[in-house]
């Protein structure tokens, strides 16, 4: 238990689906009081942390992470890779989520830190840091000084997969990590999901606790935007991999336009 979003409803209630994109906030009167004192206590954040960091429950993306780790990238042989599962990071306070697929081999894996030292982080954080969400436009290491404010950056796999392709059973497994780290951000209005691994990841999550009922109510589309019938709302983004961002599939005012709405719905000012 933790956040009021995330809480099984005792009667279905029927979702509200918008058509993206909407350029006007909507009303925040059906949105829960991010405010309100809940039943128990939030898990400890450092417990939920640590619990990700040790964990092993995946022998293929365990053994991978660690023999990229030893390998390494040509650039960064005097790296020393952090080679764990990779741990959210940002505000505990967060009205926004923002949720990837999983550590890049070379980037958030060597650096312990979500899209820390690779080019999806070079796209996002500039475009965080212009809306206030990030203290620095630059995320280079665990250790550069960056502050989320607001914000909170997760992801489905805590793992770097072969290929950014994690199985099923994987993204499974790793839904435990998802839920720990959700349940200590009760403050959460808003979440944004970086491509339709993570969108379909975060929908089993809310299907495993009856917030809805069927997964293919809510479609992935780049700027796709839903209100739960918690009262949370849903918004899509294209993931900013090379892959996309390169080819122009994604651009910086695309990929801005889903987190300016972000904050709008988040009531961040
Ligand atoms: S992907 Fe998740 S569940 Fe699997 S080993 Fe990594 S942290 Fe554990």
């Amino acid at each position: 238990m933790g956040c009021p979003h995330f809480i099984r409803h005792p009667r279905p209630v029927k979702s509200i689906r918008r058509k993206a994109p909407i350029l006007l906030p909507s009303p925040t009167a059906q949105s829960p009081d991010p405010l309100r004192q809940l039943p128990n206590p939030a898990p400890d954040p450092d417990h939920v942390r640590d619990s990700i960091i040790a964990c092993e429950l995946c022998p293929r993306l365990r053994d991978y992470c660690t023999r990229i780790g030893e390998t390494r990238r040509r650039a960064y042989q005097d790296h020393a890779y952090w080679a764990r599962p990779v741990p959210g990071f940002g505000d505990l306070r967060a009205c926004a989520l923002i949720l990837g697929l999983a550590p890049g081999a070379h980037g958030a894996n060597r650096t312990g830190r979500p899209f820390t030292g690779d080019g999806s982080g070079d796209f996002m954080y500039p475009v965080l840091h212009d809306l206030g969400f990030a203290s620095k436009p630059r995320a280079i290491s665990r250790d550069d000084g960056l502050r989320l404010r607001d914000a909170w950056i997760g992801s489905v796999v805590r793992c770097a997969p072969p290929g950014d392709k994690p199985t099923p059973q994987e993204i499974r497994n790793c839904a435990v990590h998802l839920a720990a780290e959700i349940n200590a951000l009760p403050r959460v209005r808003v979440v944004v999901c970086l491509g339709k691994i993570a969108w379909d990841g975060f929908l089993a999550h809310l299907l495993l606790g009856g917030v809805i009922a069927r997964r293919s109510d809510y479609r992935f589309a780049h700027a796709a935007e839903y209100t739960l019938p918690s009262g949370l709302h849903l918004l899509g983004s294209y993931h900013p991999s090379l892959r996309n961002t390169n080819t122009g599939r994604l651009d910086r005012a695309m990929f801005a336009h889903v987190f300016v709405r972000a904050r709008e719905l988040a009531g961040v000012r």
